[in-house]
């Protein structure tokens, strides 16, 4: 069967545009690397055309002028937008990253509560009066930030859009988006449908090329006063270096190798469940995946026989096939990465208690699969032990005691994420204090609300996402003091 190509174009000033060059990339099927979309792929001036339309929207009437709570009813649209185009978003998510299309929908779905969320936010954001000496008016204003630019990571491309896009909006911002290279699809159709919603034309523009040019060039870009990186540590951190040559304000959503830690007192029957989903959803292709499971010495052999066996059972496959539980990793590259980190771990001296390799289903041969992995005699000073696998790969380590347990976990340079299974609410809660992490769930894993703030302790990242307090980055606070005397 020929697969129908789909050519898309960018939205720079609420124009369709290919790349002043005309070239294209194109985007692949994960689970056969056939190709399924072109894109365009910008130049550096692109780029620069695209925070050029959006410093123009900013200030224009109809935006700069804008009723607070107008903003509101127009994510409000949005969100309705989203959830009636909730069926082709999943498909297009699931054709260009692979995850199964439960997945996708449960992001699309994801990604129109945050609009709704930020839609009511949208006339909310106050400043405050100061009490000073007499005869003095001191108050706060709370202005739109700017431009901002948010570069997107492939893993789940329209949640994260949508939750930075929202409270960009939200806040009278203008945007300029970059997608990843691998997953744009997604992204290209929510600014249409922000067009739809009657979001003005510039405020939100969406660009798509590569990271180091187009990225290199937007996160370069004097003109930009905000810039919401979501991506891994390392181009974080040349991203943080650009920024500062400019003073950008930064927000950083980086990598994790996150802490999964079972006490013997817990539901371990759920325990079990959550160690497998919260390492093997979407590939083990999640910034919050537990990476690191530690299961008490009392409960360690049972637990971790029946892991393993829980995992043997996934059935992996492509995501738009309805009965497969795992899809295929985004990438060739990323598979080859995977595969890189196994070898690693066996000449490291871990022990491979599964997994470990491609699959050998004739049918999968041309995807981009890695069978779910658990390894254990996994240490922090191990590559597999310390490094961001983001693939299917659990390593498991038996601990004694709860100090023990909180040195392990906190025995790496990331701080994202973490979950704790116990009956205990003492333990729950001196755990909660002494795990250097942005994120704790107890008796439940990778549950995340647009209302709740996410971000990174250590090298994780810098800020939070979701949840009011976000607004502190999209607004600028200017301080008025008025004298009355
Ligand atoms: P990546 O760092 O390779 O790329 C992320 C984005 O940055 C892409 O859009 C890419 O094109 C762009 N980019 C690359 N080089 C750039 C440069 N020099 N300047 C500007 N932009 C550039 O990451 P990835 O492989 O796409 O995503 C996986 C990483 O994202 C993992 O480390 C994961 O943990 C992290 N992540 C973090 C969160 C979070 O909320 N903390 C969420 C999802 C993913």
């Amino acid at each position: 069967m020929t697969v129908q190509i789909q050519k898309y174009k960018m939205l720079i000033g609420g124009e369709w545009k290919d790349s002043s060059n005309s070239a294209v990339s194109s985007i692949l099927d994960p689970s056969n690397n056939e190709v399924v979309a072109e894109v365009p792929r910008a130049t550096k001036q692109d780029a620069k055309t695209a925070i050029e339309s959006a410093r123009t929207a900013l200030d224009s009437a109809g935006w700069v002028d804008i009723d607070p709570s107008k903003r509101g009813r127009l994510l409000t649209k949005l969100t309705g937008l989203v959830r009636e185009n909730s069926e082709q978003l999943a498909r297009l998510e699931t054709l260009s990253e692979g995850k199964t299309l439960r997945e996708s929908k449960g992001d699309v779905a994801w990604a129109a509560r945050a609009f709704e969320y930020w839609a009511g936010l949208a006339d909310k954001v106050e400043g405050e009066t100061i009490p000073v000496p007499p005869k003095r008016l001191n108050y706060t204003l709370r202005e739109p930030l700017g431009v901002t630019v948010h570069i997107v990571p492939w893993n789940y491309p329209i949640a994260l859009a949508a939750r930075s896009l929202a409270p960009a909006i939200a806040a009278g911002n203008t945007v300029v988006m970059k997608p990843s290279e691998i997953t744009p699809l997604t992204s290209i159709i929510l600014g249409d449908l922000a067009l739809k919603a009657g979001i003005p034309k510039g405020v939100v523009n969406i660009v798509t090329g590569s990271g180091a040019e187009v990225g290199g060039a937007l996160v370069s870009d004097p003109q930009v006063d905000g810039i919401v990186f979501t991506g891994s540590a390392e181009t974080g951190k040349q991203v943080m270096e650009s920024a500062a040559k400019n003073v950008t304000r930064v927000l950083l959503e980086l990598g994790g190798k996150n802490p999964h830690i079972v006490f013997p007192d817990a539901d371990l029957a759920r325990a079990g469940k959550s160690v497998r989903d919260g390492i093997f959803t979407n590939a083990g292709q999640m910034c919050w995946a537990g990476s690191r499971a530690f299961i008490h010495e009392n409960v360690y052999d049972s637990f971790v026989k029946d892991l393993v066996a829980k995992t043997r059972a996934i059935k992996v496959g492509p995501g738009t096939d309805e009965t497969s539980e795992m899809g295929p990793l985004a990438s060739k590259s990323r598979q080859d990465v995977v595969l890189g980190f196994v070898k690693d771990g066996l000449e490291e001296g871990a022990s491979l208690l599964c997994g470990g390799k491609r699959p050998t289903d004739p049918r999968l041969q041309k995807g981009n699969f890695v069978e779910p992995t658990i390894f254990e005699n996994v240490n922090g000073q191990m590559k597999i032990g310390c490094d961001e696998i983001f693939g299917p790969v659990l390593s498991v380590t038996k601990f004694k005691t709860l100090d023990e347990v909180v040195t392990m976990a906190n025995e790496t340079d990331y701080g994202l994420y973490g979950g704790v299974w116990t009956s205990n609410l003492k333990v729950a809660h001196e755990l909660a204090a002494r795990l250097q992490v942005g994120g704790l769930a107890v008796n439940e894993y990778l549950v995340t609300f647009p209302q709740t703030p996410f971000g990174g302790y250590k090298d994780s990242g810098i800020g939070h996402e979701n949840g009011i307090r976000s607004l502190e980055f999209y607004t600028r606070t200017k301080n008025v003091s008025i004298n009355l005397s």
